[in-house]
């Protein structure tokens, strides 16, 4: 059971999917359903071009949008980027470091410290991903990986805000369908939180969130909230079934409030 004073996040990256109208639909049931559910956070990563959309259907209530993907520079020559300065009116929260962003468009772990710089300076909150190949994993190196990309994008950094999100996503689980078994993932979120103990000091760690990702949906999200270092849930396929994706958010909702009684 995670520690009570950790509110569960779960966001919802929808990747590139979807037609305008859909996510319209998607939006309004996403409110319906799970507007003011409170014991979780929720954040909502639809693609840019409907980000403020979002932004207007979820207005005033307490799901909050995210960007799945930010430049690290402020403005400049940078053709069908984004600066985090511009997302600011629109999100709360931007993905740093998903791992199609380091293994399908080529992001360094430099490349990621720089954005994660850029997300805490205009404000926002991070959600940064860490994880490792399948290969990595075979090989032992998880605990190797998930400290380079780690300390590799906190470089130079005195600290992160309380809201901060790490999210634990096992490159082999995502979009797959073979989630981490719930003790796999414990195992990896512990190994994160240790990290952020070395890195920082044991409160501040003890404070963040700390997600799993990969494949997770409505049947294996209340063994993964069971666990005491899984703050919540970052979700890909799952996250375009409203449905589907209440019930993942209902199960961290629940796994708090049974940590709080
Ligand atoms: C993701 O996109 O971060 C993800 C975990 O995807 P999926 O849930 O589809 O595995």
């Amino acid at each position: 059971m995670a520690d009570p004073r950790r509110v569960p996040t779960v966001g919802g990256n929808w990747k590139m999917h979807g037609t305008r109208a859909h996510a319209g639909e998607l939006l309004h049931a996403l409110r319906a359903a799970l507007d003011g559910i409170g014991e979780v956070e929720v954040v909502i990563c639809p693609p840019s071009p409907w980000l403020t959309d979002a932004a207007d259907a979820l207005a005033e209530g307490s799901l909050q949008v995210g960007a799945q993907n930010v430049h690290w520079e402020p403005e400049g020559a940078f053709t069908g980027e984004q600066s985090a300065a511009m997302l600011a009116g629109t999100v709360s929260h931007v993905l740093v470091g998903h791992s199609e962003r380091r293994h399908v468009f080529g992001e360094t772990d430099e490349q990621t410290r720089d954005k994660l710089r850029s997300v805490i300076e205009a404000g926002l909150t991070p959600i940064l991903a860490v994880g490792e190949l399948q290969e990595e994993r075979e090989s032992g190196a998880t605990d190797a990986v998930l400290r380079r990309q780690l300390f590799g994008a906190l470089e130079g950094l005195d600290g992160l805000p309380a809201s901060a999100v790490i999210a634990y996503e096992p490159v082999w689980a995502i979009g797959t369908g073979l989630a981490a078994t719930p003790e796999m993932a414990q195992e990896a979120a512990a190994t994160v939180r240790a990290l952020l103990t070395e890195r920082f000091d044991e409160t501040t760690a003890a404070g963040l969130r700390i997600q799993y990702g990969g494949s997770v949906n409505a049947e294996n999200a209340s063994e993964l909230a069971s666990q005491p270092d899984i703050d919540g849930a970052l979700v890909g396929g799952a996250s375009l079934k409203a449905d589907e994706f209440a019930s993942i958010c209902g199960a961290f909702a629940h796994a708090h409030h049974l940590a709080r009684a």
